[in-house]
């Protein structure tokens, strides 16, 4: 009844190369950064499976989707309910861009406050399933304290690879949830490649979703969601904000993959957002190149998006163009902009680079890109709790008052 995984093999998206479903991260032939594999399917079994009445019997969590998740049903999972996070009808929010309806995708409704907790799921239980003793992430703050929440929930060590820049909240989470944190002088880059050279040193389950092609598989689930969810009424378009390209490519994935089995009428245009100041995968797509640009150093406020090098560009470049969508950046002005009014009309509160989305609808709708009578899906792909120093910044301070009526009148003026 909860349905098994039709999971075939694995493909190359560079040479075409095809290898069993084992523990392998790369192509052996295009190398650790080219050679990026992609999870195949069986899709007819998926199809057989995955029924509305099947669906209708399964839990309300990212693992409804079993047919197509790399973890077999008889695999440990963590027991926390990650997925089929909520939509919130946004109509304040949909005024404001002037357009015909906003949707909220609250996925800062995970269980460690952020989508990560999609691919950190499939991360602990392949872990587990390949009897990894321990599991290690290089991360900006959420991809880590997500892997560390999962792999606590079932008794996984892991050691985690900060930069020097993240935000307390997610470094408190780490801490609590019992990773090995180790804070690297450096950028996110080089905390990232030194985790990387750490993993084949001593043998650590090497949780970098960019490269482990199971992973990307958990934030596929987003997507079949949005296909399960308002696969009748398809918004016009889905907005993602995008550092390494991992969440975009898996939303654009599970779209796919829903059309394909007739839960979604239409396929939605997919826009892709991130920060001027860490725009190295808008760069790519306007290049239209086929090889990777030279990196630029990223800076942005919203620091889940901070990234120079964006690891899995091809595959996102891939999905976004699929959709018949665009990609466009904004300022770091217009992301404080929108992490104030995303909140103030709609009662979600999203993190710096939820709000980054947001603020890419209202620049997309001001370049005509978006139309008027268009719908919207904004994932809002971390909790605002996540980066309370930027929350407060961008709020500005509360009124200061003496215990008394007089000083509330001073503030609110008199009764009428
Ligand atoms: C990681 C992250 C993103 C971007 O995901 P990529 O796969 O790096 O493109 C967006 N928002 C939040 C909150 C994130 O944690
Ligand atoms: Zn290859």
């Amino acid at each position: 009844m909860n349905g098994q995984s039709a999971l075939t093999g694995l493909s190359c998206i560079k040479c075409g190369g095809l290898y069993p479903a084992d523990d392998r991260l790369t192509c052996d032939v295009c190398g650790t950064s080219e050679g990026i594999l992609e999870a195949e399917y069986d899709m007819e079994a998926v199809a057989r499976g995955l029924t509305r009445e099947a669906l209708a019997q399964r839990p309300m969590s990212m693992w409804r989707y079993a047919e197509l998740l790399p973890v077999p049903a008889e695999a440990e999972r963590p027991p926390l309910q990650v997925g089929w996070t909520p939509l919130v009808d946004a109509p304040r929010m949909a005024k404001m861009a002037g357009v015909a309806r906003v949707i909220l995708k609250d996925d800062g409704r995970n269980p460690t406050a952020s989508f990560k907790d999609r691919a950190s799921a499939v991360g602990a239980a392949c872990a587990r399933m390949f009897g990894r003793s321990t599991v290690a992430c290089a991360s900006t703050g959420n991809a880590a304290s997500s892997m560390a929440g999962m792999a606590a929930s079932m008794g996984i060590p892991t050691t985690i690879f900060v930069p020097e820049r993240a935000p307390e909240p997610k470094l408190a989470q780490l801490l609590l949830f019992g990773a090995r944190v180790l804070r690297v002088h450096g950028t996110y880059d080089e905390a990232y490649d030194l985790c990387t050279k750490a993993c084949a040193r001593y043998g650590w389950y090497n949780r970098n979703c960019a490269i482990n092609p199971y992973l990307v598989e958990g934030k596929k689930t987003a997507g079949l969601e949005i296909g399960e969810q308002l696969g009748d009424d398809p918004p016009d378009w889905v907005v993602v904000s995008v550092g390494d390209g991992c969440t975009v490519a898996g939303i654009c994935k599970g779209m796919r993959d829903m059309k394909q089995l007739g839960f979604l009428k239409r396929l939605p245009r997919v826009l892709a957002v991130q920060a001027k100041g860490a725009s190295a995968f808008v760069r790519q797509w306007e290049a239209e190149a086929e090889e990777k640009l030279p990196t630029e150093d990223a800076t942005t406020v919203a620091d889940s998006i901070c990234v120079s090098t964006p690891r899995n560009w091809r595959k996102a470049v891939r999905g976004v163009r699929k959709s018949g969508g665009t990609v466009l950046a904004v300022e770091d002005a217009a992301i404080l902009d929108a992490l104030r009014s995303m909140p103030r009309l709609s009662g979600v509160f999203g993190e710096p680079a939820a709000a980054a989305a947001w603020a890419g609808v209202l620049e997309a709708r001001s370049q005509g890109i978006i139309s008027a009578d268009e719908s919207v899906l904004c994932m809002v792909t971390g909790n605002g709790l996540k980066d309370i120093r930027t929350a407060v910044n961008a709020a500005g301070q509360p009124h200061d008052i003496d215990a008394t009526l007089e000083a509330v009148a001073q503030v609110v003026g008199e009764p009428s």
